[in-house]
């Protein structure tokens, strides 16, 4: 792995060059072999203040040590009310956060381009493959997989028996408008205003909800408003100070920080993502334009929502993250699943699960892409996208014939990047042919047997875990669970999901799903919120040396299936005893 160990140093070097620093050969060496150098050189270099062109590793260290020593509690004086959080502490957080958030922002100037602003933007909404020279860099390609399946003579799976039952409910493709002016962000954030406020105006609290004009006319009184909050910081005095706007006008409102503050709300408070559109329950203050906090309402998931699950006894397996041209791309995993999918291995019971799966749902990233992220060309063994889908559609020939497959493209894949993605561009589809496959966007939300089923990708998921204290990317489920609270999978603008600015908001979570999937974080997990079951997908690929230096522990070779008549997730096992020492969730 001498190519790897060479990649991360180049990026520790690149970490620093951001600030225009050079850095002591030692400070490298002393960094490489830290297992979270990213964080630490990012609070290094705040603690640092001004920047020197050239940083030894003797300052480097001292630098580390006075924040070390740095005592948890400074005497804010005056009598301030105290922050719930330790200001110390979440100094050093809000360093890893912006740490975190710098390399990712490497990652997608990358990808992106010279798509960077929102004039810049060309979204017709074509299928069209973009035009793109360096997603073809000259590779031998590998020669074709070769997956031996002997689907035993006399297995009889049950899904054979019954045909696919598959609606798509609500998805991009094919009905993109977008133009991509600036005009047309100021009507999505307009579509995405109307669609929350719908479904916030259900919330008994903010039934009589006024606009912000005459909120600001109302001295004294209680007001409920609904807006988007486009600021928010929290003042020295650890008090949280939000700006909120509607159509008719923006205000300031105070989340008080004292013990007289229902610490519920404090927390609510800690938990709001910028561009979150929400409602605020208020004292209008008798003088000046600013609103004491009493509430603060999402639109959350309501209790008892009714659950459809389908009558016949069928599963469905989610495939996301498998990466296929990384040169650690998990293929004899792979394999190893596609036996089992054609009751090729398992015991009794393995063997009659694999026969109830119907559906093989693809939440993106199937290959690994050109250009992702810098030093990519390294770690690939197939230099050109569509070769590797090539690859990836052999491998999927294995899939048994009466398995229906749904694939949703990620932000590896050969598709528009700005989300909602339409589905896979014309080229990568012709690499699947005489598949039993369908190609649907990202998100889509769709019915399996009538389960109503919420697949996204999940780029947002790291802009939560850059923007949230207390969320992190390898713990999912919470972050989920905030998305269906906020009814939107990507409320945060301007960050690593790029949004495109369609004339509809197609993030809003209008339908409640009986199942929420995600991938992205490459790990898996599972849990339900509301009697809404959420799942985490796995991945199919080793730690990139990327996400090494991000301290990104995949969780890989599992299969996550859903048992839609029972309307209950588990897992197939596929590390087959790999020693994934990163840290293997799986016992
Ligand atoms: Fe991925
Ligand atoms: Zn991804």
């Amino acid at each position: 792995m001498h190519a790897g160990v060479d990649t991360e140093r180049a990026q520790i070097v690149r970490l620093f060059g951001r600030y225009d620093c050079l850095i002591e050969p030692q400070l490298v060496e002393y960094l490489a072999a830290k297992d979270d150098p990213g964080p630490l050189a990012e609070a290094v270099l705040r603690e640092l203040g001004e920047v020197p062109f050239y940083l030894t590793l003797a300052s480097f260290r001292d630098a580390e040590e006075r924040i070390a020593d740095r005592p948890q509690d400074e005497d804010d004086g005056g009598g301030v009310p105290k922050p719930a959080v330790d200001p110390a502490h979440a100094e050093l957080e809000a360093a890893r956060k912006a740490a975190l958030a710098k390399m990712l922002e490497m990652v997608y100037d990358a990808q992106r381009g010279d798509l960077e602003t929102a004039d810049d933007l060309e979204l017709d909404g074509s299928t069209e493959p973009a035009e793109a020279p360096d997603k073809r860099q000259h590779v031998e390609p590998l020669a074709r997989p070769v997956v031996k399946v002997n689907r035993p003579k006399n297995w009889d799976p049950i899904a054979s028996h019954y045909d696919g039952q598959i609606k798509i409910l609500q998805d991009i493709t094919g009905q993109s408008t977008c133009e991509g002016n600036t005009g047309d962000f100021h009507k999505y954030f307009t579509a995405r205003y109307h669609a929350m406020e719908k479904l916030l105006r259900k919330r008994r609290e903010l039934a009589n909800a006024v606009p912000i004009e005459r909120a600001l006319d109302a001295p004294g009184r209680e007001v409920a408003i609904i807006g988007m909050v486009t600021e928010s910081r929290t003042t020295n005095a650890g008090h949280k100070l939000l700006e909120v706007e509607d159509e008719s006008g923006k205000i300031a409102a105070l989340v008080v920080n004292n013990d007289r503050t229902d610490p519920a709300l404090i927390v609510r408070a800690g938990l709001l993502v910028p561009d979150e559109v929400l409602g605020v329950v208020a004292q209008k203050a008798a003088k000046g334009d600013l609103l004491i906090v009493q509430d603060l309402i999402r639109p959350d998931i309501p209790y008892n929502t009714e659950r459809i699950h389908a009558e016949e006894p069928l599963a469905a397996a989610f495939l996301s993250d498998v990466h296929v041209g990384s040169d650690i791309f998990l293929e004899k995993n792979f394999v190893k699943m596609l036996q089992w999918l054609n009751g090729e291995t398992g015991n009794e019971r393995e063997r009659k699960m694999a026969g109830r799966i119907k559906y093989l749902v693809v939440p993106g990233d199937m290959v690994d892409g050109i250009g992702i992220y810098p030093g990519q060309e390294h770690n690939l063994t197939i230099g050109d996208i569509y070769d590797q889908y090539e690859y990836f559609g052999e491998l999927m020939r294995a899939v048994p014939d009466h398995v229906d497959v749904i694939v949703q493209p990620g932000n590896h894949d050969a598709a528009r990047p700005n989300e909602p993605q339409p589905a896979l561009d014309k080229e990568a589809v012709s690499k699947f042919d005489g598949l039993n496959a369908r190609f649907v966007g990202n998100p889509s939300t769709f019915t399996l047997h009538d389960v109503r089923v919420l697949s996204y990708h999940g780029c947002s998921l790291m802009d939560f875990a850059t923007s949230v204290q207390g969320m992190e990317h390898h713990d999912p489920l919470p972050i989920m669970e905030e998305i269906l609270k906020c009814r939107h999978l990507a409320p945060i603008y301007g960050q690593s999901t790029p949004l495109a600015p369609e004339h509809k908001d197609y993030m809003v979570i209008d339908t409640i799903p009986d199942l929420f999937v995600t991938g992205h974080v490459h790990t898996f997990d599972t849990r339900q919120y509301r009697g809404i079951n959420m799942m985490n997908c796995s991945t199919w690929q080793g730690q990139t040396d990327y996400q090494k230096m991000l301290n990104f522990k995949p969780n890989p070779a599992m299969l996550p299936i859903f048992d839609l008549q029972h309307l209950k997730s588990t897992a197939m096992d596929f590390t087959m005893g790999m020693d994934f020492t990163y840290g293997n969730k799986v016992a």
